[in-house]
């Protein structure tokens, strides 16, 4: 089969950890990688950010093009919305020259809209993938949420125009069911980790013996909840909090919010606990989540989250704040805990009890590797998505025709 993905603004090859540059990268690179082990051949098109790279890059088999849309520069991914017609354009002129896929997934709302255009125009099939919701975002964010106004009007009108609508965990169909999706055109297929690449065996970055390590990581944003982590710590004087995320290396300095972070751990009185390390390329992540005694991620709210599914695989547990995938990857009692979110006094009650007992972490630790390795191969994922593609293929309507 040939499968044209669409990831506007996350790029499977950029490094991560930015504002911008998370989970969708990951997400995109390890599923592209899972459909051409199957045999597949898989395109992804991406905005071209920069001047260098040429119009097509190899990746482990994967093509990536380069797609010119606005100005070859980096921008937030909050004002890309002007340049999805030019997009939607490009992948028109590439899909009627000499390939065309079979059925285009689109990842996120703005890569929908531009493949939507585009499957119009060609009769390519359209599979989408929202990642987080702007109905999610407003209700949390409120005036802070800098995503175009019509963000949420186009993913209602993405969510019954597209051909299926992959859900990643149990939370996100019932907040696409309450925006008015059909049901009937909803598939739930969750994201998955690499467990050749997240194993529990392997380097480990050096560590203080002498006290334990509580690790978190993700994009620094405010809604990840690392203040909540900071101040949870005021529960765990003899442990030391992790931060990896950020701009790389010393550059985290100049980061407003991680300035407002380090505020905090220091009104919070744990400023010699914290320490914030930037970002981590993606190879070298594993190594740290072996560093720790325990992985807390605290989001406000998660749409997936592949932070607290790595660090399973680690065989690292988890606390986690039981919102979006979160509730389902981690099973309360079984291979992590769930506290509930924006709550750092039942954050730190939750870290200091399993850090005192090494007994349960170790129990913990065994079933989550598990859990992972069973429930959330990328195999798994990728098979699961090659039936929608093939469900879809079936419904493809002929060149030129306007659903
Ligand atoms: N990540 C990384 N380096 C960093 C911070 C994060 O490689 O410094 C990766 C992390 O391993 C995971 C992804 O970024 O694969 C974050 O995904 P998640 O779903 O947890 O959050 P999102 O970015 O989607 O909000």
């Amino acid at each position: 089969m040939r499968i044209a993905m669409i990831s506007e603004h996350a790029s499977p090859l950029a490094s991560l950890g930015g504002e911008d540059a998370g989970g969708q990268n990951t997400h995109v690179a390890e599923l592209a990688a899972a459909l051409v082990d199957q045999g597949h051949e898989v395109r992804v098109y991406t905005r071209r950010d920069a001047q260098e790279p040429p119009d097509l890059v190899r990746m482990d088999g994967v093509t990536v093009v380069y797609v010119p849309a606005g100005p070859p520069e980096a921008l937030p991914k909050d004002s890309l919305l002007p340049y999805m017609k030019d997009f939607g354009r490009r992948l028109v002129e590439q899909w009627r020259g000499d390939w065309t896929p079979d059925v285009a997934h689109a990842h996120f709302w703005m890569s929908g809209l531009a493949a939507l255009t585009a499957g119009r125009q060609t009769g390519v099939p359209v599979v989408q993938t929202y990642h987080a919701l702007g109905t999610v975002k407003r209700r949390y964010q409120g005036a802070a949420d800098t995503s175009p106004p019509k963000r949420i009007g186009y993913e209602r009108a993405l969510g019954r125009a597209v051909d299926r609508v992959i859900a990643q965990c149990q939370d996100e169909v019932r907040e696409l069911v309450r925006m008015g999706v059909p049901r009937s055109r909803l598939a739930v297929i969750p994201s998955g980790v690499n467990s050749e690449k997240f194993t529990p065996e392997g380097p480990t970055v050096p560590r203080d013996p002498n006290r334990s390590r509580v690790l978190t990581v993700g994009r620094l944003v405010e809604r990840k909840g690392f203040a909540d982590v900071i101040r949870a710590m005021r529960a765990l004087p003899d442990a030391e909090c992790v931060i990896v995320g950020g701009p790389p290396g010393s550059s985290v300095d100049d980061d407003p919010l991680a300035q407002k972070l380090r505020a905090e751990a220091e009104a919070a009185r744990v400023a010699d606990q914290v320490r914030l390390v930037g970002a981590v390329p993606a190879s070298e992540m594993p190594s740290w989540y072996r560093s720790a005694d325990v992985v807390a991620a605290a989001p406000w709210y998660e749409p997936f989250g592949l932070v607290p599914l790595e660090a399973m695989a680690c065989g690292i547990p988890v606390v986690g704040t039981a919102v979006g995938g979160i509730t389902d990857t981690v099973v309360d009692g079984l291979t992590g805990d769930l506290v509930p979110p924006r709550d750092p006094r039942a954050l730190g009650v939750a870290l200091r009890r399993l850090l005192a007992d090494p007994v349960r972490r170790f129990t913990y630790a065994t079933a989550a590797v598990d859990r992972a390795r069973q429930c959330y191969s990328w195999k798994r994922a990728a098979e699961q998505l090659i039936a929608v593609y093939e469900a879809v293929g079936g419904l493809r309507r002929p060149s030129g025709a306007v659903a």
